[in-house]
């Protein structure tokens, strides 16, 4: 399946068009799953996010960039808002499966083996 969103959303793309701060706010929406009902018609993606409120957000090929909107005041303006760029990651993450390097799963894993040989040593 291909979109025209394709062509227009990466990461990178994204980050550069969020900026440092809404980049970073974005990922705090989108990492605990707050962003839901995600579905794609026409080629603009709609999806809901759970903040303060629940705020509409929909994205689309605008040319050779990303069209955004979102029912929060920023989200009304110029620049893309937190809530759009937790949709654009969701987005992302939906359609690149990264699989999990080994060494990631090492370094996850590491911290509990840590504690446990540490336990291990206690009485
Ligand atoms: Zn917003």
């Amino acid at each position: 399946m291909s979109s025209a969103l394709d062509r227009v959303l990466t990461n990178d793309a994204l980050r550069d068009m969020a900026g440092f701060r809404a980049f970073r706010d974005g990922h705090t929406y989108f990492e605990p799953d707050q962003v839901y009902g995600l579905e794609e018609i026409d080629d603009t993606v709609s999806a809901k996010v759970l903040g303060l409120h629940e705020y509409h957000v929909k994205l689309w090929a605008d040319g050779v960039v990303m069209g955004h909107a979102c029912s929060c005041p920023v989200g009304q303006g110029e620049d893309i808002c937190k809530h759009g760029v937790a949709v654009a990651l969701t987005w992302l993450s939906d359609r690149n499966t990264v699989p999990v390097s080994p060494d990631a799963l090492q370094r996850e894993l590491d911290p509990i083996k840590t504690i446990t040989t540490f336990l291990a040593t206690q009485d």
